[in-house]
């Protein structure tokens, strides 16, 4: 088994997630894995950053796919005994003018952005080493979400009790009551995409304590952050940053020292911890 160090990134095939990795594959002292749901388009990726002299190595791992994610967990588990840095940067969300109905897009964007990450980060927080980071890629949209979700929700997003099941439960009903056109009347904004950042965020403060609680000694750091506004097929081209710009927060996060006990389990955004 190697002893080499190992960074992981999900969805790291273009955008956020490949400029991620090009930073990684300059500063970071370990292998750094390029991973997407498609080989064709990972391998492409992991091309473009051969031909400017890199040396990121790839992995298919489709977050959707519970099969790829134990594939991969078990790889990673083999070949390095674990996970120094994870990245859960794989994300999507519909296009403002999609007229795709809502109900179909609460479901289709909690499955990925949250209940995918969850399957990820159950499979993958067991194998997080010693000095290990976890960076979750979540967005400020999650924070304004959060603001405009009723009291009663506010309360248990930010509560410290709030347990990983009961924030599972808050993500489907979510998607039960968009399936029903009663979202709103259950006390969640109009936003998929969103509520499924909140959750993100969420589930990173839950993990974040776990490890605490579970392995103090370990210092493993989890957070979430917001990359930015940054130009990518998701954004747009119109987005102030480069995907270059949007990758200095989760590097950052993957790259704090050893030893190091801050920031964990918050929301980062520019470096900085944002009020939650
Ligand atoms: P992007 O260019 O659309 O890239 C998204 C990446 O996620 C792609 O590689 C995509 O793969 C991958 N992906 C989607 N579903 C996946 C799955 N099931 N399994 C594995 N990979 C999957 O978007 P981006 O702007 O770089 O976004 C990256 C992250 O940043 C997302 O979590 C997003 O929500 C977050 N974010 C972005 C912005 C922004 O302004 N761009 C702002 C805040 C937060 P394919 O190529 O196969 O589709």
């Amino acid at each position: 088994m190697a002893t080499t160090k190992v960074a992981v990134v999900t969805g790291s095939n273009k955008g956020i997630g490949l400029a991620i990795v090009r930073a990684l594959c300059k500063q970071y002292k370990g292998d750094v894995y390029i991973t997407a749901r498609d080989v064709g388009r990972g391998e492409a990726a992991v091309a473009s950053l051969v031909a400017d002299g890199l040396k990121p190595k790839f992995h298919q791992l489709d977050i959707n796919d519970p099969a790829s994610i134990t594939t991969a967990a078990a790889y990673f588990k083999e070949k390095y005994g674990g996970v120094d840095v994870l990245i859960n940067n794989a994300g999507i969300a519909f296009k403002a003018a999609d007229t795709t109905p809502f109900a179909v897009q609460a479901e289709v964007t909690l499955k990925t952005n949250f209940f995918a990450t969850r399957d990820m980060l159950t499979h993958f927080l067991p194998l997080v080493k010693a000095g290990g980071r976890v960076v979750n890629v979540s967005s400020f949209v999650g924070s304004s979400t959060l603001n405009k979700c009723t009291p009663a929700l506010q309360q248990r997003f930010r509560s410290d009790d709030i347990t990983e099941e009961e924030l599972a439960g808050l993500m489907q009903q979510f998607v039960q009551q968009a399936q029903r056109g009663e979202h709103g009347k259950g006390g969640w904004p109009d936003t998929a995409y969103g509520t499924s950042k909140t959750g993100l965020t969420v589930l990173s403060m839950i993990h974040a304590r776990r490890l605490s609680k579970e392995r103090p000694n370990d210092g493993i750091l989890v957070n979430a952050c917001c990359p930015g506004w940054v130009r990518t097929d998701m954004a747009g081209d119109k987005a102030p940053k480069s995907p270059e710009e949007g990758a200095i927060t989760p590097v950052y996060l993957a790259l704090l020292p050893a030893g190091a006990t801050a920031p964990h389990g918050k929301f980062v955004s520019d470096k900085e911890v944002q009020p939650w």
